[in-house]
């Protein structure tokens, strides 16, 4: 980390501003020689965090008007000395600026390698910097909060509190593997029992949450179904807000799968509408109900669209049968029915939503639904610090195993060195997950996925 690093922290094309991030050793020293402030006396306080105007120069040209952002270390993003220059928004003159700090001694950074400074100077943990991806890319309101809580350090904190658990558990078998002593032993057997049990439900607790985390920052992968024209291209547009699926009143439209996201209730939805199932001797039309009943078995989340003025089918009657757990059924078009009685009684049906996409009813009780079951009812909550991360999740789950083979070897009286063996893998992993233990090809993997700049 001895190189100074440089680049562009915004996308490339024209906009109001362009911001050029320098970090390192020398960054002070390049715009010294590069940046003259209107200001001379303020900017020779060495004031921090101050904005300063004046114009960047190289070779005897000035090459823009520009505001420095000015952020000596520790306290910067990285820890290191950080200018960001902002300068007009046009892409030639950014990459003038960039092209001066390079031949003024700053190396073009690699993706992501700002964040994996401030990991590699302690101003972030790996959950935080994974938080920093994910809020980038985070598309609704629950995937944004969830990655600035994360950002935060609540999720961290309580990493760091169950790491602590598992490292007094492992001092405790060590001090006792030393000092042996067989009338304290089953005294201390009963005590270390109940460590590890609560380490392992503490675990199993954010275990549980993360499903709820992975749903937040993923989405659900979500099937519309139905037999044709029940209204499920319908439903489709009326989610997104627009026509991207076609609506006929010709049965079989839909002959192939449209995908599309949306946010239902703040959820992101990976959305699939699929061709209507029915019978048909069109061979194109038989391919796209294929796909159909294919895509059932990986959907996260079914939306089965029945007619309400419609006995059920067969088809329908096997789908609610083979995915019960994860069907929501639209009953759609209630607008034809009179009969309120029975609409009522296909209120109480649980998942069962009286719906009509026309006169706009049902959409809002969909969301509850859809929020209700990814909360589990109120059982994990948006505020609570929830895993989402597909490789923290995973290191944690190592973890969870590591401790279930420990009560497992202390309650068949297993000898403590065995043990230790266990609670060492469980630590080993859940160290992994803050990054308190890692290997640097995972770092490289990891800051990889960044933005450069970033
Ligand atoms: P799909 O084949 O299942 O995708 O069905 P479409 O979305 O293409 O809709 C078929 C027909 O049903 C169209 O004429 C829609 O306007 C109509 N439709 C959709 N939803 C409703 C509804 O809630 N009530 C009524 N009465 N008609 C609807």
């Amino acid at each position: 980390m001895d190189d100074t690093i440089v680049a562009m922290a915004t996308a490339k094309g024209e906009a109001g501003i362009h911001i050029i991030r320098l970090s390192g050793l020398k960054a002070g020293t390049i715009i010294e020689d590069c940046f003259k402030p209107q200001n001379k006396e303020r900017w020779l306080t060495r004031e921090n965090y101050t904005l300063n105007l004046g114009v960047f120069h190289d070779e005897g040209k000035v090459l823009d008007q520009v505001l420095v952002g000015r952020m000596l270390t520790p306290y910067s993003y990285t820890g290191e000395d950080v200018f960001e220059i902002n300068c007009h928004g046009g892409p030639f003159v950014a990459q003038r600026i960039l092209q001066a700090c390079i031949r003024h001694g700053a190396n073009l950074a690699e993706p992501g390698e700002f964040s994996k400074r401030a990991f590699l100077n302690g101003k972030l943990d790996l959950v935080q910097a994974e938080a920093v991806i994910d809020l980038i890319s985070s598309r609704t309101e629950t995937s944004a909060n969830l990655a600035l809580a994360q950002l935060g350090g609540g999720l961290s904190d309580t990493i760091i509190k169950l790491r602590e658990e598992i490292l007094e558990i492992l001092a405790f078998i060590e001090a006792s593997i030393d000092f042996p002593e067989d009338d304290v032993e089953n005294l201390d057997r009963e005590t270390l029992e109940s460590k590890i049990d609560k380490a392992f439900v503490d675990t199993k607790n954010l275990l549980d949450g993360s499903k709820t985390g992975k749903i937040l920052r993923e989405g659900l992968l979500t099937v519309i179904v139905g037999r044709p024209n029940v209204g499920k291209s319908s439903l489709l547009n009326s989610l997104l807000h627009e026509e991207r699926a076609i609506v006929t009143d010709i049965p079989g439209t839909t002959r192939d799968i449209i995908r599309e996201s949306v946010s239902v209730g703040g959820i992101l939805l990976q959305l699939m509408d699929t061709a209507g199932i029915c019978e048909t001797e069109d061979f194109v039309e038989r391919l796209g109900i294929e796909r159909t009943w294919n895509a059932l078995k990986t959907a996260e989340l079914i939306l089965l669209v029945v007619q309400a003025n419609i006995p059920l089918t067969e088809d329908e009657y096997h789908i609610l049968k083979t995915y019960a757990a994860k069907v929501i059924v639209i009953v759609n078009k209630i607008d034809l029915m009179d009969d309120d009685y029975h609409i009522e009684k296909l209120n109480q049906k649980g998942s069962w939503i009286p719906f009509s996409v026309i006169q706009h009813k049902g959409f809002q009780e969909l969301e509850v639904e859809i929020r209700n079951r990814v909360f589990q009812g109120e059982a994990v909550l948006e505020s609570d610090p929830l895993l989402s991360n597909v490789r923290q999740i995973s290191s944690l789950e190592h973890c969870y195993t590591a401790l279930s083979q420990a009560l497992l070897s202390i309650q068949n009286g297993l000898p403590w060195d065995i043990l230790s063996i266990d609670i060492r893998e469980a630590l080993q992993y859940v160290s992994e997950i803050t990054g308190h233990n890692v290997q640097e090809t995972l770092l490289d993997d990891i800051f990889s996925r960044f933005c450069i700049g970033k």
